[in-house]
C-alpha cells in the first residue's frame, strides 16, 4: 500500500501518517519528492484496510500495490531510478556499456583488457574475482589477488568496477573494492545475501537466475530495496529453455516488460544469453532495441587462453565494432521518439 500526501502536506502530517503506520505493526518508506511525499506500508498488508489513512489530515489518496513487489513497482515510484556508480549513471538517459573479462586471471591481463575497453568507449569494467562455477575442479577466480587487481585497474583507467559477490560474508570485503556488487544468476533467491547487499551503500547488479521469472527477478529485487538498498540495477542474462544450440535464450520480452513493471534500470547481457561470441553483438542490438539502459559484455584479449567463458569473450576490436553498433542504434532510437506502449494506448 502507498499512502500520497497532498501536495505541500504539512510535516507534522506526514509524522503523524508515519506514526500511524508503526503503531499498526508495519514499516514506513518515506519518499519526500520535489511535490509531495510518498510513504510506502511495509508488511503483509491484507489485514490493512485503506481507510485506515485516507481519513488522517494531509493525506491525497491511497494506493493498493497489487504485484507482489511494491518497492520496485512502477506505482510505487512512477519516475526512472538512476542507479549512480562513482560517477556513471545507469538510467539516466545514455547507454552504458560494463566491459571485461568474465574472470580476473591475473593482473597483466586485467589491465589490458581494462585498457582495451576504455579506449572501445566503455563506461565500466567487470571482472569476477570469486567466479560461481559448475565444477568445483574449473578456476575459481583470484579471489582477494583479484579485487586488488580490479582496484588498480579503476586507478588507473577510471572505469568503475563491478565484481560478483558470492556469500554474505563476503560482502563486506567485496564492497571496500569494488564499486558495484553482482549477484550472480546462480545466487539470485540467495535471499541471505539479497539482505546482506541490501544492507550496504554499493549500488547492485542482480542478474536474472536462468530458471527464474520475470515476477521471481522482482521479488529479488523486493529484498534489496526492503533491506534499504534503493540502487539496484536488473540484468536480463538469458534463461535456460530447450534450445541447446546457444547456452541460453534470450528473453528480449523481459526487458520491455520489467521497464513497464519497475522503475528500475534494465541491462542486457548478451554474453552469458547466447554463449557464443559471433552472436552477442546481433543480441547485444536486440536488447538495445528493446529498451535495455545498458550492456554487460564480456571481452578478453584472447579467449583461447580465457580460464572461463572464452567461447562468449569478444577479441577488443569485435568489442569496439559492437560499441560503435549499438551506440549508433541507440542515438537513432533516441531520434524516433517512440511512445511507450500501455494498457490505455493499445
Ligand atoms: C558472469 O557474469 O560471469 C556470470 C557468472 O554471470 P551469470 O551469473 O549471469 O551466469
Ligand atoms: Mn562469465
Amino acid at each position: 500500500m502507498i499512502i500520497i500526501m497532498k501536495a505541500g502536506a504539512q510535516e507534522e502530517e506526514v509524522n503523524h501518517v508515519i506514526q500511524r503506520v508503526q503503531e499498526l505493526g508495519f514499516t514506513p518508506h518515506v519518499s519526500r519528492g520535489v511535490e509531495r511525499t510518498i510513504i510506502g506500508v511495509i508488511g503483509d498488508e491484507r489485514s490493512l484496510a485503506r481507510s485506515n489513512f485516507e481519513v488522517l489530515p494531509g493525506v491525497e489518496r491511497v494506493v493498493r500495490v497489487l504485484h507482489p513487489f511494491k518497492m520496485a513497482s512502477r506505482e510505487w515510484k512512477q519516475e526512472d531510478t538512476v542507479v549512480a556508480i562513482n560517477g556513471v549513471s545507469i538510467g539516466n538517459g545514455r547507454l552504458i556499456i560494463i566491459a571485461g573479462p568474465c574472470s580476473v586471471e591475473s593482473r597483466s591481463q586485467l589491465l589490458e583488457t581494462a585498457h582495451a575497453v576504455k579506449e572501445a568507449g566503455a563506461h565500466m569494467l567487470r571482472g569476477g574475482a570469486y567466479k560461481p562455477r559448475t565444477s568445483p575442479y574449473s578456476f575459481q577466480g583470484l579471489g582477494l589477488k583479484g579485487l586488488e587487481i580490479l582496484a588498480e585497474a579503476r586507478e588507473t583507467y577510471g572505469l568503475p568496477v563491478v565484481t560478483e559477490v558470492l556469500s554474505p560474508d563476503l560482502v563486506p570485503l567485496v564492497s571496500e573494492y569494488a564499486d558495484m556488487l553482482q549477484i550472480g544468476a546462480r545466487n539470485m533467491q540467495n535471499f541471505a545475501l539479497l539482505h546482506a547487499v541490501g544492507k550496504v551503500n554499493r549500488p547492485v547488479l542482480l542478474k536474472r537466475g536462468m530458471m527464474s521469472t520475470i515476477q521471481e527477478l522482482l521479488m529479488s529485487a523486493e529484498y534489496i530495496l526492503s533491506s534499504g538498498n534503493m540502487q539496484v540495477v536488473l540484468c536480463e542474462r538469458g534463461i535456460r529453455t530447450f534450445e541447446t544450440y546457444t547456452r541460453n535464450t534470450t528473453d528480449v520480452n523481459a526487458i520491455p516488460a520489467l521497464k513497464q513493471l519497475t522503475h528500475l534500470p534494465v541491462i542486457g547481457d548478451p554474453s552469458h544469453s547466447t554463449g557464443k561470441w559471433d552472436l552477442v553483438t546481433p543480441v547485444a542490438r536486440a536488447m538495445v532495441a528493446a529498451g535495455a539502459d545498458g550492456l554487460i559484455v564480456e571481452v578478453h584479449p584472447r579467449p583461447e587462453e580465457a580460464l572461463s567463458d572464452g567461447a562468449q569473450s569478444l577479441r577488443p576490436e569485435n568489442f569496439a565494432r559492437l560499441v560503435r553498433e549499438v551506440q549508433a542504434l541507440w542515438e537513432t532510437l533516441r531520434h524516433i521518439a517512440v511512445e511507450p506502449v500501455t494498457a490505455t494506448t493499445s
